[in-house]
């Protein structure tokens, strides 16, 4: 079958694979009909997790149809159609029963290797280095799902691939990084970053209740979608010199009730700015260039809330918590708990409160991801959000 591979930074290539086998009876194998290249996807071709071996089948936005279970598996037969959320989560543990799946205990086998050297151990991800679990990515003809009868939503036949495949990731994300600001009536919200993330956080924030969103982003046709998918009023990061004192101005003074850094490692616009060192295996901050999450807590009102959907990594410096302790913020970050959020956001698609295709920028073959991957990490042709049809 055909697959995305990783070979190096800034090498992807679409490679001839063996098709999947179950090879646990909890297991199910997916004829992959819809993925998507995601933000995070970036972050592995940018280099940035050592734990990247060539041939590694990328993707973890992906939905399909069943076509073998094992034999454990009796919530799904041959024939449904699921999303496939992200984190892969055994839905037993600890952490899964108190409906935080992306902290799951049970499914990274490498947990050890994230704790040592990332300070931390989560849930495994697809296609999501080996650090991550070295599980195979979704942007492949065929995908084998482990813990197939956890979390899974059956698709109505009546709702097209388009609308619904977001639910694995970039839905749900954007959604609980809204969720996460405690949002009141009357709230301003600040999102950095009008990437797929940072539209859905905008949509989401006004569904949960905001007054008014102001979207910060440099790219022209993403500021244009969050005017018109997201209804967000925006800031050019370029063009406005002083983000923080912009923001000021624009909320009488006191700052955003709540700020959303839906940009992470990137940083700002370049990836430049953040470089790993393989020997001392840490993050260096490279430049001091505008850097969102320091502009979110330097903007955000006393006593707000700052929610971090978008990834860090390691140890990044020049964290404010001066300004943070002083103003009294709440911080909320993480791994979107995705099988939490699967069904009720499905509800509101059901209802017409969503449209999630809205982003779609590219559908292309899974022959053209290479191209497609250059295309999205330079911002170019107004690539915002590219799905892949096997
Ligand atoms: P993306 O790369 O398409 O979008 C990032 C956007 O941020 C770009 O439009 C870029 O121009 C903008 N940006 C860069 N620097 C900025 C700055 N200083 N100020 C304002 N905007 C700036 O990525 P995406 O798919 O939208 O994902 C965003 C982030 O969310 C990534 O870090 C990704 O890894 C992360 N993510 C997290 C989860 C999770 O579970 N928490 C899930 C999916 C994605
Ligand atoms: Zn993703």
């Amino acid at each position: 079958m055909k697959a995305v591979c990783w070979f190096g930074k800034g090498d992807v290539r679409v490679e001839n694979v063996p098709e999947p086998k179950i090879i646990n009876p909890h297991d199910a194998i997916i004829k992959v009909s819809l993925t998507a290249i995601c933000g995070s996807d970036l972050h592995l071709y940018d280099g940035y997790m050592p734990t990247m071996e060539k041939g590694d089948i990328l993707g973890h936005e992906f939905m399909g149809e069943i076509v073998e279970v094992g034999r454990e598996v009796r919530n799904l037969k041959k024939g449904d159609r699921v999303v496939v959320p992200f984190p892969i989560s055994c839905g037993r543990c600890y952490f899964c029963q108190k409906d935080m799946w992306s902290l799951c205990d049970n499914t990274n086998p490498n947990a050890w290797m994230a704790e040592g050297m990332y300070g931390f151990a989560g849930a495994a991800i697809f296609g999501y280095s080996h650090l991550l679990g070295g599980y195979a990515g979704g942007q492949a003809e065929y995908v084998r799902v482990p813990f197939a009868d956890v979390g899974h939503v059956k698709i109505p036949a009546d709702l097209p691939d388009e609308k619904v495949l977001f639910l694995s990731d970039i839905l749900p994300t954007g959604y609980q990084a809204a969720e996460y600001c405690g949002i009141q009536p009357g709230d301003i919200v600040a999102v950095w970053g009008c990437g797929p993330v940072g539209q859905f956080a905008i949509k989401s924030a006004y569904l949960l209740g905001a007054e008014h969103v102001i979207a910060i982003d440099r790219i022209p046709e993403r500021l244009r979608l969050a005017e018109t998918f997201g209804g967000a009023e925006t800031l050019n990061y370029e063009e406005n010199e002083d983000v923080v004192e912009e923001l000021k101005q624009r909320t009488g003074g006191r700052g955003p009730d709540a700020c959303i850094d839906a940009v992470g490692l990137e940083a700002h616009g370049t990836g430049l700015g953040i470089m790993y060192d393989k020997v001392k295996q840490t993050l260096r901050l490279e430049t001091d260039r505008p850097y969102a999450l320091r502009q979110a807590i330097q903007a955000c009102c006393k006593g707000g809330t700052v929610s971090i959907p978008g990834v860090y990594a390691q140890f990044v410096d020049k964290f404010p918590i001066g300004s943070a302790f002083a103003k009294g913020l709440t911080f909320k970050m993480g791994q979107t708990h995705v099988h939490k959020y699967m069904r009720p956001l499905l509800e509101r698609i059901q209802k017409g409160e969503i449209d999630p295709s809205a982003i779609i920028s590219h559908r292309i073959r899974l022959d053209d991801a290479p191209i497609a991957y250059r295309k999205f990490r330079e911002k170019e042709d107004c690539h915002i959000k590219i799905v892949l049809k096997p």
